[in-house]
Parts: structure tokens; sequence; C-alpha cells
């Protein structure tokens, strides 16, 4: 039944497929027309760190389940008896937990009792950016490749989502059924920290753009950029590994971008037109951190830390040849060559796009890799996030979801 979904699903879609493979090459990425505009730029052409993340890597996944609908989603809640020997069980926030003090301590025991997850890291992960569909601009999916609106959520305080607004044009079950949407926003809760989602995350979003295109997205809300949309392309939804990957790798664009991390720059004039760098703001003009996109990173910020210990020294020439291309294809060349001169400092050839991007991959590899020694840049990025404990709990949480998932 599920590989007949599959199938379905297949045959559905390979008129878009047939034009989606080149679009989402177009759209992702722009080359950046100034200095502080990049993270923005790579993400979407509103200057919002949409991400949606491409998986170019369909051998990678050996262990991790390769198809999305063979997979079904645990609930997003758990009980005492799906902890661990090893964990303790909070009945308040109705999550399962490691106690432990030292960074040393937590590292071990959550090896011992979680062990290895490395199958959920996409060594691939060929992240890309597509603009998510808007209900706004009327019938969504007119052109080739363009990603379909299927459902609009708003998200509540207990995390339950509300239906806001839905495709009526789309009536095909395996789309449209509520339950479905319901499914993928309950793996959304189940993998990432909630009390993160609470603080932040104000929309879900379902779209589809056809299997393995982009396959999801977070972006700041429009009216509302101190809450984020989260964005799933219903048909890529399921535990695979750049499901988990991509997800993670999302979650690390909002944890490092949020309003405490980066206060939304509400002086920010929309551009001319699509094709059209705006103006600097005037909050981008006396930004003395780094200049996200979205706002100016506070000086403690992840963000700007990250900037300024693995990027200061090599952003001038990133934006002096960035900005010389003049085409889609010369960025492409551009930002390749970029990542072989300088292939220890990152996790992923993606990474190297821009460090909005670099802090999210780097994040991912952060969960959902053993830490590291340490002996290139690359992996002292990953050691970055080790010194933070809110992060280090953020990894604990999500690499116990994952082993839970695994032993069910
Ligand atoms: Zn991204």
């Amino acid at each position: 039944m599920k590989k007949i979904t599959v199938i379905l699903f297949t045959l559905l879609f390979l008129a878009l497929l047939a034009a989606c493979g080149g679009a989402v090459e177009e759209k992702s990425a722009a080359p950046p027309a100034d200095s502080n505009s990049v993270t923005a730029d790579a993400a979407s052409d509103e200057q919002t760190a949409v991400a949606t993340e491409m998986d170019d890597s369909a051998a990678a996944a050996e262990t991790a389940p390769d198809s999305a609908a063979d997979v079904s989603f645990a609930g997003a809640e758990m009980e005492p008896e799906d902890c661990f020997p090893g964990e303790l069980y909070d009945p308040e926030e109705r999550v399962c937990y490691i106690e432990c003090d030292t960074e040393e301590e937590c590292l071990a025991k959550e090896e011992e009792i979680y062990g290895d997850l490395d199958e959920y890291l996409d060594p691939e992960f060929g992240g890309d950016t597509v603009q998510p569909p808007d209900f706004a601009d009327g019938p969504a999916g007119e052109e080739d490749g363009e990603p379909i609106p299927i459902a609009r959520y708003n998200v509540d305080n207990g995390l339950e989502i509300v239906l806001l607004e839905k495709n009526e044009e789309v009536t095909d079950p395996d789309f449209a059924d509520p339950s479905r949407h319901e499914e993928i926003w309950d793996a959304i809760r189940y993998l990432l920290p909630n009390d993160v989602l609470q603080e932040d995350v104000g929309r879900f979003y379902v779209f589809t753009d056809g299997p393995d295109n982009g396959l999801a997205y977070v972006k700041p809300l429009p009216d509302n950029p101190e809450e984020w949309q989260f964005g799933v392309d219903i048909v890529d939804a399921g535990y695979t590994q750049d499901f988990v990957h991509t997800l993670v790798h999302e979650f690390g664009h909002v944890v490092t971008l949020e309003k405490n991390q980066v206060p939304p720059d509400t002086s920010r004039p929309s551009p001319p037109s699509e094709d059209e760098e705006p103006e600097p703001s005037p909050v981008e003009r006396s930004c003395q951190t780094f200049y996200t996109g979205e706002g100016c990173a506070n000086l403690d910020s992840y963000i700007n830390q990250f900037y300024q210990q693995f990027w200061s020294d090599i952003y001038e020439e990133f934006m002096a040849g960035s900005n010389a291309t003049e085409s889609q294809e010369e960025y492409d060349q551009f930002t390749a060559e970029f990542y072989d001169q300088y292939q220890d400092r990152f996790v992923s050839e993606y990474a190297a796009t821009n460090p909005g991007e670099d802090i999210a991959d780097t994040f991912a590899h952060f969960v959902l890799k053993e830490k590291p020694d340490g002996d290139t840049i690359a992996a002292q990025k990953v050691l970055f996030f080790y010194q933070f404990e809110p992060l280090v709990k953020m990894r604990t949480h999500m690499r116990g979801q994952l082993a839970r998932l695994n032993n069910n």
C-alpha cells in the first residue's frame, strides 16, 4: 500500500518534476549584491532566511530509512515507559531526559544510552533554496516547478496547530488530509526541542514541489518577524536521513536567527522588484556586528561569535568574489571554488554558501555526529557549539528522540 502511494506521488509529479529540476537551481542562492545581505540572499529573495534544503545523496542512506512513505511518525508526547534505562521522566514537559552535571559526564551518559546515531547525518547534504509558496499571491503552482501551497496552520501556545487556510484546489487526500498534516507537525514536535518551537515558531506550512526538491524551510513571518513559519513538503516527510538532517538544519536557523539572537530589522525597505536588491537599511548601515539579512546580530549571539571566529578573515574575499558574479551559473561556480579552496573549514559544500548556512549546517553536524577531536577548522566549528549549555541540552534531547525512534 505504501509503495503504491510512492508510485502515485511519482506519477502525479512527473510533469512538475521535469520542469522543477532546473527551476529550483535557478532560485537558489542568488548572487549577493552587497556585503551584508549574503545570508539572506542565499536564503531567499526577500532577504529572510528561507532555507529549503535539497538532498542529492540518494545513495547516502545505508541504514536510515530510505523512503519517507516507509516510516510512520511517532506521537509527539512521551510516556514514562518510552524512556530508556538511565533516563528520567519529566511529567510536566512529558519528556525523557538524562540527568548529568559536567559536559564530560553528559556526553558519556548520552553515548552509553543513545549509542551511535551517525546514520541520520547526510554527508552529501545538498541544501538549496526555494521560495515558499504564498497563498496571498493567488493560485500558486501555475508556473512550472513552483511549489504548491496545501495548508497553513497557526501554532498555538500548547504547540497545537489550528488551520488558517487551505488550498481548495488540492483535493487529493494524500495531500489534503489534515490528519497527515498533524502527523508531520507531530514529527517536528517529536524531534525538535519544544521550548524553542513554543518561543519562536508561530506557523506551520504544508506544501509540495514533488519528491526530493525542496524538503523544508523556515522563514520569519512577514507581518511579525519575531515569529517563524516552518514549512514542510508533504511528499518528503518521513523519518529519513535527509528529512531528519533538514529538520535539524532548519532548527539551527531558528536557534541562531531568532529574536533574542538577532532582533528583526524593521527598518528594511522592501525590494523595488523581485530581481532588484533593496538598498541597505539604516540598521544594516549602522550594524557593528554581523548583519544576517534578518537583522543586526547581537554582539554575544551565536552567529556573531561564529562569524567573528570563523569568517571575518575570509569574508571580504568571499564577498568580492560573489559580488563579481553576474549569473547564477557564475555564482554557483564561485561558491564551489570557494569551498574547494577552504574545504577544511566547512562541514559540507553547502555550508560554504554563507555564514548563515554554515552555522545551520554545522549545527546539524553538531547534533547528528559524535563530538569531533578538532584537528580541522570545520571540526572546531562543530566544537564551537559545545561551549553553550543550552545547545548541548538541545543536542542531547534530539539524539534521545532519534535513539527512541530507532528503538521502536
Ligand atoms: Zn539552510
